[in-house]
């Protein structure tokens, strides 16, 4: 789809706040989520642009074995939301792997090597290609589920969010389609991705008041107000090796401060 093509990418480091613990003791760290697309080997026909939203299978995995090789832990979107809620403590270089837009190939060729690998991640469903070619089935997500992935809202039909413009719009994109994987997974869905990154004050909003309890953005600026539903990811190039992925993560600017006492290892 059009979509796919489209940046749906982003960077994410937890956006957690500042906070003052005992001893003032506080320290910066990185907690980078990174946000891959499909994960096929590329084809001919496929542009180069296209690419950018493909990793193919054997740069996953290298990906993969790079993190692990480089102390990274991958952990799951619960355990950052109870992180930030003072409610859990995090492994010392955590990271957070999600995937957009439901992609068969997602499951054909990552689920494997995440089960492999015991990678935690979470798959981010948007409702309307469900069952349609390419992309997964009911059974597919509701396997991943089953197997203890998390299964998060992308909408309905993947429209941008700030589009929005009436009360219908938000509960068909937003509140329907929760609904609806909740009913195929048969757990609770609390985390959203915004296509294209893409929010607003207002969806925030509303996004609370349907239950989710975090949303994730690509690039853009953490909101202080709401860190918990502008969380920020890094858009997984397909071109990106397994260096560069680590230059990436370490690269980026975007820091958190936390408490050491609250940093396990
Ligand atoms: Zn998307």
């Amino acid at each position: 789809m059009k979509h796919s093509i489209i940046a749906c990418i982003l960077f994410f480091c937890l956006s957690a706040n500042a906070r003052q613990s005992a001893n003032n003791s506080i320290e910066t760290v990185k907690i980078p989520i990174l946000c891959y697309h499909q994960v096929r080997n590329w084809k001919s026909t496929d542009s180069k642009s296209s690419r950018t939203y493909i990793i193919p299978v054997e740069t996953f995995i290298r990906h993969i074995v790079a993190l692990r090789d480089n102390g990274y832990t991958p952990v799951s979107a619960s355990q950052l939301v109870d992180y930030v809620n003072d409610k859990g403590v995090l492994p010392s270089k955590p990271v957070l792997i999600t995937f957009d837009d439901g992609s068969e190939s997602q499951y054909v060729n990552a689920f494997p090597i995440l089960v492999r690998y015991k990678i935690k991640a979470v798959f981010f469903i948007m409702s309307v290609t469900i069952d349609h070619q390419r992309f997964m089935t009911r059974k597919q997500i509701k396997d991943l589920s089953d197997y203890g992935f998390e299964i998060g809202c992308h909408t309905w039909d993947h429209q941008p969010t700030t589009k929005y413009t009436i009360e219908a719009d938000y509960q068909h994109q937003l509140l329907k389609s929760k609904k609806d994987l909740g009913q195929i997974t048969g757990r609770q869905v609390s985390y959203f991705a915004y296509p294209y990154g893409s929010w607003n004050v207002e969806v925030i909003k509303h996004l609370q008041a349907y239950g989710y309890k975090a949303a994730f953005q690509l690039s853009g600026i953490c909101d202080k107000q709401a860190p918990l539903f502008t969380m920020q990811r890094i858009l997984v190039d397909g071109h990106w090796d397994a260096s560069r992925l680590l230059k990436e993560i370490n690269r980026t600017s975007i820091n958190h401060l936390i408490h050491t006492d609250k940093y396990q290892d």
